[in-house]
């Protein structure tokens, strides 16, 4: 029995054992036989590699391989199968791409800011010249995935026409898409008076049933506008007694 027989293996294969590839064949630094020694199997995994069939082990404790024989790609192959990697990964793992990857802008019309102002007051008081946000998904992908702030020009089904501040294009927007700009709101009814908005002190109170119209989207208050129409007036039938005789 020599001297090492009885010791406890470690977890680890030891740096001793470890290739010297300085030479054609890769010799063990310590036992210098070829390459794995018998101290060093235990902890390697054989395989073969995949494009030039030459040996290769793999370490069954730590992320690391070895390739035996000449190497069989450049450091450009290596760069390349990298970036196929992450382009794989990329297509399984998809994500919104960032501001700068959107696609093209398609041409739109440009127009000056429009000169008027509106400010909602009431349950379904929009009219143009209200300024509001357009969520995403109202404007062309190319505008991104942010909410853009705009003031509406022509309101109407099935969409609305608004004047976008970011560079002064002219859009068609399905209402639903369009949300009124509370602070002018706010700031309208709190020159009028107005203490508070929330059925308690704080920003996460539920807002007060007459105030929760500020959250509307332009469709909403396009519904309210057609629930609550005036009826249209009767026209009496004055030739009535006409055919009565
Ligand atoms: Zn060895
Ligand atoms: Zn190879």
């Amino acid at each position: 029995m020599t001297g090492e027989d009885w010791r406890p293996r470690p977890i680890y294969l030891p740096d001793a054992h470890l290739p010297n590839s300085a030479d054609p064949a890769w010799t063990c630094r310590q036992c210098r036989t070829l390459w794995p020694c018998p101290t060093a199997e235990p902890y390697l995994t054989r395989g073969q590699c995949s494009s030039c069939g030459s040996p290769t082990y793999w370490d069954t404790k730590l992320p690391r391989h070895w390739h035996l024989g000449p190497r069989c790609y450049t450091p450009a192959d290596a760069l390349r199968a990298e970036a196929e990697e992450l382009h794989q990964h990329h297509q399984r793992n998809p994500r919104y791409p960032p501001s700068h990857y959107y696609p093209d802008k398609p041409r739109r019309r440009r127009r000056q800011r429009p000169p008027y102002d509106h400010t909602p007051s009431r349950p379904g008081d929009i009219e143009p010249g209200t300024t509001l946000w357009v969520s995403p998904g109202g404007l062309h992908p190319g505008w991104g995935d942010i909410h853009h702030l705009a003031i509406l020009t022509t309101l109407g089904r099935p969409k609305c026409e608004v004047w976008v501040w970011l560079d002064s294009t002219v859009h068609l927007v399905r209402p639903e898409h369009l949300l009124p700009d509370i602070s002018p709101i706010r700031n309208a009814a709190r020159a009028a008076g107005v203490t508070t908005f929330r059925q308690q002190p704080g920003r996460q109170s539920p807002l007060l049933p007459e105030w929760q119209w500020i959250t509307w989207t332009v469709d909403r208050h396009l519904q309210h506008r057609e629930q609550h129409a005036p009826p249209p007036p009767t026209i009496e039938a004055v030739q009535e007694p006409l055919f009565a005789s």
